[in-house]
């Protein structure tokens, strides 16, 4: 099984997930760097993932799925290119037929709204009949996946553009609670900026500091900087750590908070101090 970060347009990626012959594909905003790894690789087109409605996420949908009839899973309450079928929390994108060495794929539904009111994730658990096989250079094991779009990026999270502060905060708490080993795999590379304004809240976290600099190497090699591991994001990333003493006394030293601001004022300041960091 392997996982591949297509990039796209200045800094999106399309994750594509495939077993040699057929291909999952997360968010397609653009449908070239799809047909381009489809062709490189001999694959052939399962099954199509979105996320939420921005164009930058759906704009590849309709051509990918015309040319390979891929089906397609989205958001319940969104507006994405038809048809697809309609996936809210609880729910599972299952594939049976493809992937048959790890037994078919489940992605589990997680509501996340915030970036968008309808916005989901796509959660696939650890492959047990991957992890059965652990010698196997044809099998290696599988962590579990995240595909969270614009809802949680290593070191941030999306801007509130049509949800509120206190969804995006139950938002990320559902996907901060997922396994520790789960590798995050976010729609854009935006990385280093988020840790310039991560280093701005917490200047004393060493592990923030040595992050950045592996991050930092990385893009100095051309590398991505994803997928991320969520047990590192709960280290790292100011969004997942709005109740941590130190990124609640830095929040009260940038903006004006009541004694008694609620958990989502406080994640609210703290949304609104990136907004206006530069
Ligand atoms: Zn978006
Ligand atoms: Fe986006």
């Amino acid at each position: 099984m392997t996982l591949v970060p297509l990039p796209a347009f200045a800094d999106n990626y399309i994750w594509m997930l495939h077993d040699g012959s057929h291909a999952i594909v997360v968010d397609p905003g653009d449908a070239q760097p799809v047909f381009d790894a489809l062709a490189r690789h001999k694959l052939q087109l399962a099954a199509i993932l979105v996320t939420h409605h921005h164009a930058d996420h759906t704009g590849g949908v309709p051509a990918l799925h015309a040319a390979t009839g891929a089906p397609v899973w989205g958001p319940a309450t969104e507006r994405i290119p038809e048809p697809f079928t309609p996936m809210a929390q609880g729910d599972v994108a299952e594939m049976p037929g493809v992937f048959e060495l790890a037994g078919g794929l489940r992605f589990q539904v997680i509501d996340v709204p915030g970036h968008t009111a309808g916005h989901i994730a796509y959660f696939l658990p650890a492959l047990p009949s991957l992890h059965a096989l652990p010698d196997s250079p044809t099998a290696p094991s599988q962590a579990p996946l995240l595909f969270c779009g614009d809802t949680l990026f290593s070191g941030g999270c999306g801007r509130l553009f049509e949800g509120t502060p206190a969804q995006m905060l139950h938002s990320l708490d559902a996907l901060a609670a997922l396994p520790g080993d789960t590798q995050v795999c976010c729609a854009h590379e935006y990385t280093l900026s988020n840790l310039r304004f991560a280093l701005a809240v917490e200047p004393g976290n060493t592990e923030l500091s040595h992050y950045n600099a592996h991050c930092e190497s990385l893009r100095a090699q051309g590398r991505p900087t994803l997928p991320s591991h969520l047990a590192t994001e709960r280290q790292i990333n100011p969004f997942l750590r709005s109740r941590e003493a130190t990124v609640l006394r830095a929040v009260r030293a940038h903006a004006e908070l009541a004694a008694d601001a609620a958990e989502a004022d406080v994640f609210a300041a703290l949304r609104q101090w990136k907004n206006d960091f530069r």
